[in-house]
């Protein structure tokens, strides 16, 4: 796969203008919407072109693939995203590494990440996955479990609850598109209708960023728009869950 690295900085640029020109036009603040490049499958060297550039919180979807570019990058000053498919045996090294977890989405893996945050690190920032466009095969909790997930989510001391995290099914333009996203801006508002007091709403990717920020998120998640297309290498592809539990 070849990188261009001075497209990537054209590319990033694009993105960023996209994004405040959906602020202006459906009435957000400038700047409530945070980027989050996803950079599974590229090189470290993109996400040092991408740094370099300005961007500072990079999401990733593969524990091993992340470990090693982290490593490759601890000079630079990045927050790191996990916003992938997690298996309850594969928290540890996410609760050490990542400052923020996406994919959260059954009580048992909220526990151990917990439990396992380290002491010394603040709690780990989490949102909850929902199945939103109620797919049979997607991960994500049911919007008739959230309340009772995010009630028990909250109470757990190594963690921040932030918000709400879905990839909805595809949808052919754009109203079509934001009818899960308000779905799931309603979610949230209900849960801090009760007491809770979340503030992230991660929804949008690079075909769906205009619909997100129309409902209200804020944070949406951008790969291919910024790194270009993806090779599915098979070790990228998700693992069974079978020594999962
Ligand atoms: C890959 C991925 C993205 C980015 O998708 P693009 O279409 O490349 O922007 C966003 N969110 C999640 C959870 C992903 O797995």
């Amino acid at each position: 796969m070849t990188h261009n690295l001075d497209n990537l900085h054209a590319r990033l640029a694009a993105v960023v203008d996209a994004i405040r020109a959906a602020e202006s036009r459906h009435g957000r603040p400038a700047g409530a919407v945070s980027l989050l490049a996803v950079s599974k499958t590229h090189p470290s060297q993109a996400i040092r072109a991408a740094a370099a550039a300005g961007q500072r919180l990079f999401g990733e979807n593969y524990l091993q693939e992340a470990l090693a570019k982290m490593a490759e990058l601890a000079d630079l000053d990045l927050e790191w995203h996990f916003i992938g498919p997690l298996q309850s045996n594969k928290t540890r090294p996410v609760a050490e590494h990542f400052a923020w977890v996406h994919s959260v989405d059954r009580l048992k893996l909220a526990e151990r990440l917990s439990a396992q945050r380290p002491a010394g690190l603040p709690p780990l920032n989490v949102c909850l996955q929902v199945n939103i466009s109620a797919e049979a095969s997607k991960s994500g909790c049911s919007l008739d479990e959230l309340p009772t997930l995010a009630r028990a989510v909250a109470a757990l001391p190594g963690l921040r609850l932030r918000g709400l995290m879905a990839i909805p099914a595809p949808a052919e333009g754009l109203e079509q598109a934001r009818a899960p996203f308000r779905r799931l801006r309603e979610a949230l508002e209900a849960l801090n209708a009760e007491g809770l007091a979340l503030d992230t709403l991660s929804m949008g990717m690079s075909d769906d960023l205009e619909a997100a920020i129309a409902e209200g998120a804020t944070l949406v998640r951008v790969g291919s728009a910024i790194f270009g297309a993806r090779q599915t290498k098979p070790e990228h592809l998700p693992q069974s869950r079978r020594a999962a539990e």
